[in-house]
């Protein structure tokens, strides 16, 4: 009987058995131990920035990014509608701001263009505050993600957000380790562009911890002030003061230590991650009505996280393919519902839908493991030719 392929899992060939052995012998398995900050410091080292935060999931710290920004009630928050929804519950309704939605390019990613035109056509600058025409309210931030580790076009969204004073929040869960290699950029890691950014790990992600995120930030203050709040708050540890309303979304040592061993990999998993995405391409582009999606890599070095299988015609029906794979024990999805649709956003404002609406229809993702193998690989593709 053949085996399961899965969508995405951890990987864990490296030191994360020692590492979690250390912390378990220690007993420093909560919130303390020096692991935490170690890992904060590994992962600041690798992006590039001088500090990063570490908290309990990528939601936590996108809630926290908000926070940090000042998002609150009667503000706008420019957000994709092609993403998972943990990007814009915390960084609208968490806060309570309201979303305004925006379409993909065809990097999936939120298209600039439609961004801009939002902003020139429905809003006007009153001073240094955007204001929405139809609304009143103040657009104040726009929340970029990189979707399955494509890097969304930096540059037009830093123009954007200095023309129309927009803080600049980077999702960057699905793209630890996407850099520019060319360009004004060069050098700069997805999620350390903006304002602030936020890494997950959880255990889908290239790297995971379990569950897990980090913050970074290029206002270090707002970086301090993440700590801050993922931490209750406490302005006097001893004599529990506490000077606002703060959160616990601490990581654990033991998160922390599988993260120290899962960062070692990283780069190999990259590599991995390339490597069979290339064997999918070659093996199914142009073949059967299937194409495999590009990432960008015009002066990008992309992660690769998530591929994307793109049906040309209407040859094969979405879920009918879906449905056919997982018989054979093969799991794949198709991508995200639209946000804008769902049940807690009825009456949203959306622009720029019509290619978020028709990846949507036509995208499955693929396994994607870093420890999927070539057999495997060549499974998925011999029952995806026979479709
Ligand atoms: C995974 C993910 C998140 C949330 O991260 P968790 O660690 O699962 O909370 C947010 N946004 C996007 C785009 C994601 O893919």
């Amino acid at each position: 009987m053949a085996s399961f392929i899965p969508l995405s899992v951890p990987n864990f060939q490296g030191n994360e058995k020692e590492y979690v052995n250390e912390a378990v012998v220690s007993e420093w398995v909560s919130t303390g131990g020096s692991k935490v900050g170690d890992f904060e410091n590994a992962i600041a080292h690798y992006v590039g920035m001088p500090r990063a935060v570490a908290c309990n999931s990528g939601s936590s710290g996108l809630h926290l990014a908000a926070m940090v920004a000042g998002l609150g009630k009667g503000d706008e928050v420019l957000v994709p509608t092609l993403t998972f929804i943990a990007a814009v519950n915390p960084t609208t309704r968490y806060v309570g701001a309201e979303p305004v939605f925006i379409g993909c390019d065809d990097s999936l990613c939120m298209d600039p263009a439609a961004a801009e035109r939002f902003c020139a056509e429905r809003c006007e600058l009153q001073g240094e505050r955007l204001i929405d025409k139809a609304t009143g309210a103040h657009v104040k931030a726009i929340v970029v993600v990189h979707v399955f580790g494509n890097m969304a076009d930096m540059p037009a969204f830093l123009a954007l957000a200095e023309k129309y004073h927009l803080i600049l929040i980077e999702d960057a869960t699905e793209a630890l380790g996407t850099h520019y290699t060319e360009g004004p950029l060069k050098g700069k890691f997805a999620g350390t562009i903006g304002d602030v950014g936020v890494y997950s790990f959880n255990g889908n992600k290239i790297i995971t911890t379990g569950a897990g995120g980090m913050v970074v930030s290029n206002h270090p203050d707002w970086a301090e002030h993440a700590k801050h709040l993922s931490t209750q708050a406490k302005a006097d540890e001893l004599q529990f003061l506490h000077d606002e309303v703060g959160y616990n979304y601490r990581m654990t040592n033991l998160q922390a230590a599988l993260g120290l061993a899962q960062i070692e990999e990283l780069e190999g998993f990259i590599a991995h991650k390339h490597a069979m995405w290339q064997m999918y391409k070659d093996a199914l582009d142009g073949k059967n009505g299937y194409r495999i999606l590009d990432f960008d890599e015009n002066g990008v070095r992309p992660n690769k996280w998530f591929y994307s299988l793109y049906l040309e015609d209407d040859r094969h029906d979405r879920d009918s393919l879906i449905a056919a794979l997982q018989k054979e024990k093969i799991q794949t999805r198709p991508v995200w519902a639209l946000i804008h649709e769902q049940a807690d956003y009825p009456g949203s404002q959306a622009y720029g839908l019509e290619k978020a609406e028709e990846y949507r229809k036509r995208i499955v993702n693929l396994p994607c493991s870093t420890n999927l193998t070539r057999e495997d690989c060549q499974r998925v593709i011999d029952l995806l030719l026979s479709l």
